[in-house]
């Protein structure tokens, strides 16, 4: 029933295969990581000149420096639908690409029905912000659970399912200047980016195919060491097939408890001083009290007598 199977295993030199399935997971994860790195480039810059802003504002307050840097950033990405920088009493002084966000040149931003994160200007009852962490700059469309999820997050909280459709809602960055009570506002309309989709997917099924092949080879080499240790093999291989690396070191375990003959390299007993399987001499027994004693011992454990191998 197993005869291909041993076959194969007997044919699979795993100490190169498992060299080359390093090499190969290793070059094709730094590959992947190349390639994210390229699709997401424009965020990942724009990520980190957003915490360069911020901190800057944190030690010198918002000034006309940080007002400048702030447009450079709103230009650099189409995702970002507008940088607002508002003063103490709401009124917007600045806006970054005069988006015509607010009313009345306000923008009053109070928190919806206790819904977690989520804002909005009475005046303008059809666009919503929810608040995004700093860290999650880096967000996308396509990486964000996106507005299907925003959506569940609506409805999770029993809230304005119906109109969800015909809603805007914005994803907002903030930070303030405590001293005077100044505020800015990055107000992102996330985008979905070429190709992200095909890469997440790609990874993800990259890492399955990789998790699958080394829990596949662990079973394959344990069953073929099984194999040569005249063990139950199907067994041994069954058991790392379904336990993996628990059944591994229950398998380690058991061989490090028992001996290996050195001429037919099946797994006796510790204590044999005969190997079952093909008769040779695997132990020696105490010259003074007869008592079996393995190789590995220096004294012999009955008679404490020192043994010379
Ligand atoms: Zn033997
Ligand atoms: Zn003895």
């Amino acid at each position: 029933m197993f005869k291909g199977l041993d076959k194969f295993v007997n044919a699979t030199d795993f100490r190169k295969v498992s060299k080359w399935y390093i090499i190969v997971s290793l070059c094709l994860v730094i590959g992947t990581l190349a390639w994210g790195g390229y699709i997401f480039k424009d965020k990942i810059a724009l990520t980190m000149n957003y915490h360069n802003i911020e901190e800057q504002a944190e030690k010198q307050g918002i000034d006309k420096s940080i007002q400048e840097q702030l447009g450079n950033l709103a230009n650099s990405s189409a995702d970002i639908k507008d940088v607002l920088l508002l003063d103490k009493d709401n009124n917007i002084i600045y806006s970054a690409k005069n988006s015509g966000l607010g009313k009345d040149n306000k923008l009053v931003l109070t928190k919806v029905n206790d819904k977690r994160q989520f804002f909005q200007d009475v005046n303008i009852p059809d666009t919503y912000f929810k608040v995004i962490g700093p860290r999650n700059v880096l967000l996308t469309k396509d990486v964000y659970r996106d507005s299907k999820d925003i959506k569940k997050e609506f409805d999770n909280d029993f809230f304005y399912d119906s109109n969800y459709n015909t809603q805007k809602i914005y994803f907002l960055n903030y930070f303030a200047d405590r001293k005077n009570g100044m505020k800015v506002f990055i107000v992102n309309d996330l985008k979905p980016i070429p190709y992200a989709k095909v890469f997440i997917g790609f990874s993800a099924a990259l890492l399955m195919l990789l998790f699958g092949l080394y829990w596949i080879l662990v079973a394959l080499w344990v069953y073929k060491d099984a194999n040569r240790r005249k063990l139950n093999a199907p067994l041994w291989g069954l058991l790392i097939l379904i336990t993996n690396i628990v059944g591994l070191i229950v398998y380690t375990i058991y061989k490090q408890n028992n001996q290996t003959c050195y001429k037919c390299e099946s797994l006796q007993n510790k204590h044999n001083t005969f190997c079952s399987y093909c008769g040779t001499r695997i132990n020696k027994s105490c010259e003074k009290c007869g008592t079996i004693v393995t190789k590995n011992d220096t004294f012999c454990v009955h008679c404490g007598a020192k043994l010379d191998h």
